[in-house]
């Protein structure tokens, strides 16, 4: 299928529900996105700093960039000025350093906070302890220039569809959870970013109001 029939079949997979598609355009060229912006995607995220700027530098100025990477203190500074938001806040500090850099370009960077839900050791995030700490300490509150918009978690790579289903599921409680424990005015628990392209339908089914899709759309990547 064509790069326009897949993004039209995602718009009707999601027309019915309340989440949204965040089109993974890591490591392809920009004709591709403006492509992909022809065809209606305004949505795109990318795990690179550098590959992020230079993209939203060229393209038009209406897309929204969601950036999915692990994010080094040293590289928010360029995405700052223009990300829509981090779904990859994977450990204390560096939301520090994102508040920082958002209150010098007067703007407030949507942030999700990102779980450690797969059983496998070489993806990161919060424990669900350690978000729970993180978000009812208070510590929050001085960082106006963010705003924390709920969770995002990765699934283990695997074909048991059962533990993908319930690793979602466990993190799509955690949200109701924390919806209703925590109230602070830079806070509102509402989004929940899971599914990939082996595994949207899933987190659809369990909740997700941000799928990330690439390789779905735009064909497989070469690295
Ligand atoms: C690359 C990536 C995706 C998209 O993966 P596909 O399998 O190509 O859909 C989603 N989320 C994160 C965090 C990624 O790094």
């Amino acid at each position: 299928m064509s790069l326009e029939q897949n993004i039209a079949q995602f718009e009707k997979l999601l027309a019915q529900k309340p989440a949204r598609l965040v089109a993974i355009s890591k490591t392809h060229p920009t004709a591709l996105i403006e492509q992909a912006y022809q065809a209606g995607q305004r949505i795109f995220g990318e795990n690179k700093a550098q590959e992020i700027s230079e993209k939203y530098e060229v393209l038009p100025k209406d897309i929204e960039w969601h950036f999915i990477g692990t994010l080094q203190s040293n590289k928010v500074k360029y995405i700052a000025p223009f990300i829509k938001m981090i779904h990859s806040v994977d450990r204390p500090k560096i939301l520090k350093e994102i508040n920082k850099r958002a209150a010098q370009n007067n703007r407030v960077i949507d942030c999700l906070i990102q779980i450690h839900i797969a059983q496998e050791d070489t993806k990161s995030g919060f424990s669900y302890e350690e978000a729970t700490e993180f978000l009812t300490s208070g510590q929050l509150r001085q960082y106006q220039n963010v705003r924390i918009c709920g969770f995002m978690g990765m699934a283990t790579n695997t074909e048991d569809e059962a533990q993908i289903r319930q690793e979602f599921r466990t993190l799509s409680r955690f949200k109701s959870e924390m919806q209703a424990k925590v109230k602070a005015d830079n806070i509102a628990l509402n989004e929940l970013s899971m599914g990939m392209s082996g595994d949207y339908s899933i987190a659809l089914e369990e909740g997700s109001t941000f799928i990330r899709v690439g390789s779905a759309i735009f064909g497989s990547r070469s690295y």
